[in-house]
């Protein structure tokens, strides 16, 4: 199973992991139309390879490397990850819904610096 970005991502979104993933699973790119508008971004889970660069890329410690390792505050956007598709509209917006949902739902974590998010989602 693949890698998953979580929640340190929003209000982050620095584009590192996309660097240097060598397969292009992680989008949107900021070349591509959704960039400015989504909340965060996401690991294509059938086209990720499990190789790992993204995890030390990250600045905010936001990619687990699994669903199973995802914590349990974050494991909503396990199914953003698996649903988000560049250029389709109708998948960018029900990923991004789980995604409003998942701060509407968690305002303790959104209340911590996203620097600071990854280290509260074990508590
Ligand atoms: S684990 Fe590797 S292939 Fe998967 S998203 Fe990260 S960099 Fe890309
Ligand atoms: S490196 Fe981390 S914070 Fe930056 S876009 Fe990727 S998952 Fe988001």
């Amino acid at each position: 199973m693949a890698f998953v970005i979580t929640d340190p991502c929003i209000g982050t979104k620095d584009s590192a992991c996309v660097d240097v993933c060598p397969v292009d699973c992680i989008h949107p790119r900021k070349d591509e139309p959704e960039f400015s508008a989504t909340t965060m971004l996401y690991i294509h889970p059938d086209e990720c390879i499990d190789c790992g660069a993204c995890v030390p890329a990250c600045p905010v410690a936001a990619i687990y490397d699994s669903p199973e390792s995802t914590p349990a505050s974050q494991k909503d956007l396990i199914e953003a990850n698996s649903i988000y598709r560049a250029g389709d509209a109708a998948a960018v917006s029900q990923a991004e819904a789980i995604v409003t949902a998942h701060i509407a739902g968690h305002a303790d974590l959104m209340g911590v610096a996203s620097a600071e998010r990854a280290a509260a989602h074990a508590k």
